[in-house]
């Protein structure tokens, strides 16, 4: 399988990274700074011609762009997109809502998963049962939240459980199935040390739930464990 990663310096990106390398996958692995990423570096001097390393800021169209030349270089088809790339900015919330902080949690987190999709689609559509697998999270489900969290932060996984649903329906006739998939909560930068699980639980929950999904999975919310997730 051919499978691209964005955000793959540390955290759930360099997990999924490490798992599906180990496992003999092709990965190109995507970051801000290859240049600083010495653990995903060090992967690729591990796994050699099996994982290659390239730039991408997901917050910057033009970056996006030259990251589809560099990796269209190297392969024609892509099977597994994973949008994994997101922010979680401090905010004060109601009282001292900034424009510029929402609007940049909401952009990273939500936009530009579409764009990167939309530059990568014709590699996506050449796949072999191409899967687009978006990272969510509960924090964006409507149906479970019942008290005050993270405004901007839980807005943008929302929004991107309904830009995915979208995509789903657009993409059923080329065969990609897209799905949106909470990862738990994780010990890493984001998730903090009081986290529940580790990145290699999460992430070996989660490879198993994509290598088994369907077309008829696509449109979907699921959790590492394979549950279905309340919208
Ligand atoms: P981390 O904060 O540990 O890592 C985030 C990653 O995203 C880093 O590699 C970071 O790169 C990258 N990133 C941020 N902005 C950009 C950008 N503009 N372009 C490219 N890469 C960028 O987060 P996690 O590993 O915990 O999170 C991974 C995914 O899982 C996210 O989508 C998150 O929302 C989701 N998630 C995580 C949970 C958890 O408990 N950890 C719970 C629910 C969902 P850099 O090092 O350059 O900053």
């Amino acid at each position: 399988m051919r499978a691209l990663i964005t955000g793959a310096n540390r955290g759930l990106g360099l997990e999924f990274v490490r798992q599906l390398a180990a496992r003999g996958d092709r990965v190109f692995a995507t970051c801000r700074n290859p240049a600083a990423a010495n653990a995903l570096n060090d992967l690729q001097a591990q796994y050699g011609d099996l994982l290659s390393i390239t730039a991408l800021d997901v917050a910057d169209p033009e970056s996006i762009t030259l990251s589809l030349a560099e990796i269209s270089s190297q392969t024609d088809t892509l099977d597994l997109l994973i949008n994994n790339a997101a922010i979680a900015l401090d905010e004060d919330g109601l009282g001292s809502f900034e424009l510029e902080t929402m609007r940049t949690i909401l952009t990273v987190n939500a936009i530009t998963p579409m764009l990167v999709i939309q530059e990568y689609l014709e590699l996506i559509k050449a796949g072999d049962r191409p899967k687009i697998v978006n990272i969510s999270s509960g924090a964006g489900s409507l149906a479970s939240r019942n008290s005050l969290r993270s405004y901007s932060y839980s807005a943008s996984k929302s929004a991107l459980n309904m830009y995915t649903r979208n995509l789903s329906f657009a993409l059923k006739d080329d065969g990609v199935i897209a799905i949106v998939l909470g990862p738990g909560w994780v010990k890493t930068d984001m998730g903090g040390p009081n986290a529940h699980i580790t990145p290699e639980v999460s992430i070996g929950g989660m490879l198993p739930v994509i290598d088994g999904l369907t077309l008829d999975d696509s449109g979907g919310f699921f959790n590492y464990t394979g549950d279905i997730v309340p919208w």
